[in-house]
């Protein structure tokens, strides 16, 4: 396929195999629907939707890179590395995605231990009904779980009561290194992008710190226009990507039809200044 600027690209979403509401070829018939032409499935440390996904947006005629999105710890928060374009048989990579699901299980745990200390019991055992992969319990399972239960009326709700820093359900974690996870994705042939910048709390100093981290250890894009942005946020990252020189890169982030405000396929166009990422990965598109 011949990729442009204007290129329907959605590449940021997620599946049951992480916390995702559809199964990778439903989510690939929705991205269809919603006009995408290219698509990247990007769940959470997993990599086990992609051939599923793939072999969908093939019968669709649908562009496809393989995705994901990597949880990393930096300066004490979470910051989540998209990765694009990778060979998703690479050993390194497979090996580095399972160590950081592995401490997924364990934390789930304790936070269910935190909820039963303020009276909410049987947390844990209520998330796994929503699970849909077993290595991939994730604060969204929680957090339907407790809406479910009655607890909260909306997972906006969970997420500010329960499932925050300083709240009962929420357990610090350590995540992959930045360096790390970009080793793994750039060993694997692919482009590391930083997910959604504008959500994270960092102050200006931490975040110059994460953006030159990040250029140094050869990461290459950014997310500009995502459905966890406010175009004011948009602005703002476009300006941060040219400053950097860095790719900008586009997508969703839907998660379940209920739950996302925003439709795959459906965003605005990244600013014309910007050079999308998908124009550097033309080569990888499957
Ligand atoms: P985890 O990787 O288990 O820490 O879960 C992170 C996921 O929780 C994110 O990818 C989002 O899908 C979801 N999430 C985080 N914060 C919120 C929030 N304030 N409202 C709704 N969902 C959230
Ligand atoms: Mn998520
Ligand atoms: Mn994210
Ligand atoms: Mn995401």
């Amino acid at each position: 396929m011949t990729l442009h600027h204007l290129t329907n690209a959605d590449l940021h979403c997620h599946s049951t195999v992480s916390d995702g509401g559809l199964a990778p070829a439903l989510l690939a018939e929705r991205a269809k629907a919603g006009g995408v032409e290219l698509w990247a499935l990007t769940d959470h440390d997993e990599i086990g939707g992609i051939a599923e996904a793939r072999a969908a947006a093939q019968r669709l005629g649908m562009g496809f890179l393989s995705g994901v999105e990597i949880s990393v710890s930096f300066a004490g928060q979470v910051v989540h590395i998209v990765g694009l374009g990778f060979d998703e048989t690479d050993a390194e990579l497979v090996q580095g995605l399972r160590a950081t699901r592995g401490g997924r299980g364990p934390r789930a745990q304790e936070m269910a231990a935190g909820l039963a200390q303020v009276g909410i019991h049987g947390a844990y055992e209520g998330a796994l009904r929503f699970v849909g992969n077993p290595e991939l319990i994730s604060r969204t399972h929680f957090a339907r779980w407790l809406v479910e239960a009655g607890h909260c009326r909306d997972i906006a709700e969970v997420f500010r009561k329960y499932l925050t820093e300083g709240k009962p359900g929420y357990v610090p974690h350590r995540w992959a290194q930045l360096g790390d996870a970009l080793r793994w994705i750039h060993g694997a042939g692919g482009i590391a992008v930083i997910a959604h910048p504008a959500r994270y709390r960092f102050t200006p100093t931490e975040e110059y710190a994460l953006f030159s981290e990040f250029k140094q250890h050869g990461g290459r894009g950014v997310e500009v226009i995502t459905g966890s942005h406010s175009s004011a946020e948009a602005v703002r990252y476009a300006e941060i990507a040219q400053e950097f020189d860095l790719l900008a890169s586009r997508g969703s982030d839907f998660h379940a039809p209920e739950e996302s405000r925003v439709e795959l396929g459906s965003l605005p166009p990244l600013p014309g200044t910007l050079s999308p990422v998908w124009l550097a990965l033309a080569d990888r598109v499957q």
